[in-house]
């Protein structure tokens, strides 16, 4: 017997009722990025590996460990799934000229992929909502970016569920002289550092700070503080992105060990968090990247964005905060008998023609009166439509409701299309 084939681990299959959930949510959010002016844009899954490690840095969790690449075997060019969007968005706004219509807001939804150890809210394929401006300096836009997330945790009544994080990184030369100081710091407590720390106390030690092993926390809190080292604009910068939320009404924390595992940001990052996911408790996370255009060869541009990590967020949404109901078909239409068969089949089409907006499902398979009346009930819809020889004879079609008493009406051909336009504008 031949073995049956699985997914492959950490990357799930995403089913109907789920599905159906997810197309849902993300009808709510495009509506709510169209409402800020964001425009759509969706890039190649597969990118230069070369790009990843330039835009992310060498000397992180992502580039160091957990990109899937590979050699394309007919050129040997080096290729990686991407691991996150922003990366291949900025290569977009290069390759094709947007950068020089700015400011550009884009979005795009899809996979990201990462080579992690799967566990409730870390797959190995996961989705993103990405958020990125282009050509602003801010701070407003970056108030404009945190108001927008606010909005849509309120959308999605979880605004009783999240926190915000903020911290700013500072200009790129704060942060070389901040890490000096910091790998002195830490090169006085070699022997507290774990080996992970150790490895990254001359390569990237601001990530130490990011660390989540408690045996470090205690060093950590009296490392000195970023925000302490900031440059005189950087801070300026900051003070008034805090001022702009505090006269929103938004609360946040600031948090000085928030570096973000990435390289490109500097100035602002944030991060919303919840305590109901356990350690994966990350649910947006964003930043400036304001070096990051120009590194990858284009003109210097400001940049500031965000990531949604999916999974998690609709992990924490109630059933009830996307309408479902509009999967549900309104009408099930029973057939029995072969010329009711055939009749049925035309009526289905003219009623998707003439009905704008019916969610009309036609039995198939055949069966009784009785076991097609139970599929109608099964498919979710409120009427079930029927047509058997009677019907076909007189040139009319029974109409039975399933979730209400009431006895069932017979209308003529002609009065059907109107009862379901009245029916599916909700006059019925
Ligand atoms: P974490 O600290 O949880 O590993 P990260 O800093 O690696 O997160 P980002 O690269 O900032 O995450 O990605 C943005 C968001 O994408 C995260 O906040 C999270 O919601 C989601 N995310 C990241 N990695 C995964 C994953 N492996 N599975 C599911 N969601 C993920
Ligand atoms: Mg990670």
């Amino acid at each position: 017997m031949s073995q049956t084939l699985q997914s492959v681990r950490g990357m799930n299959d995403i089913l109907p009722d789920e599905a159906e959930f997810w197309e849902l949510f993300e009808d709510t959010v495009r509506a709510w990025l169209k409402a800020y002016g964001y425009r759509p844009i969706r890039m190649p899954i597969v990118e230069p590996t070369p790009l990843f490690k330039r835009a992310i840095g060498e000397v992180t969790d992502i580039v160091e460990k957990e990109m899937y690449s590979f050699e394309d075997s007919l050129n040997g060019e080096l290729l990686t799934l991407r691991p996150e969007g922003t990366a291949g968005c900025v290569r977009a706004v290069i390759q094709h000229g947007l950068a020089n219509q700015i400011p550009r807001r884009l979005y795009y939804i899809g996979q990201m992929f990462r080579h992690e150890r799967p566990q409730k809210g870390r797959y190995r394929q996961f989705h993103q909502l990405g958020v990125e401006v282009f050509g602003l300096e801010g701070p407003d836009v970056d108030a404009e970016l945190i108001l927008m997330t606010a909005r849509l945790w309120r959308l999605l009544k979880l605004d009783d569920a999240v926190t915000l994080q903020l911290n700013s990184l500072g200009s790129s030369y704060a942060r070389s002289m901040y890490r000096e100081k910091l790998v002195h710091y830490f090169e006085q407590h070699h022997d507290t550092l774990d080996e992970d720390s150790r490895r990254r106390l001359h390569s990237n030690p601001l990530r130490i700070l990011d660390s989540k092993n408690p045996e470090l926390a205690q060093i950590i809190a009296a490392a000195p503080k970023l925000t302490e080292h900031l440059d005189e604009e950087s801070r300026t910068h900051f003070l008034d992105l805090c001022s702009q939320l505090d006269a929103a009404g938004v609360r946040y924390q600031i948090n000085p060990c928030l570096v973000r595992g990435l390289d490109y940001y500097g100035r602002t990052v944030f991060e919303w968090v919840t305590d109901k996911l356990g350690a994966q408790g990350t649910v947006c996370a964003g930043g400036r990247f304001d070096g990051l255009v120009e590194q990858l060869g284009g003109k210097a541009t400001p940049a500031v964005g965000f990531a949604i990590g999916l999974e998690r967020l609709t992990s924490l949404l109630d059933a009830g905060v996307v309408p479902l109901e509009q999967y549900q078909p309104h009408a099930y239409l029973v057939r029995v008998g072969d010329a009711a068969q055939r009749h049925a089949l035309l009526l289905a089409e003219r009623l998707r023609d003439e009905v704008p907006g019916l969610r009309l499902q036609l039995n198939h398979g055949g069966g009784s009166f009785k076991n097609q009346l139970k599929r109608a009930d099964k498919s979710g819809a409120a009427l079930a439509l029927v047509m058997g020889e009677e019907e076909v004879v007189n040139g009319t079609v029974g109409i039975k409701s399933l979730r209400e008493q009431a006895e069932q009406q017979t209308l003529g051909l002609d009065q059907i299309v109107p009862f379901l336009r009245d029916y599916v504008a909700g006059r019925k």
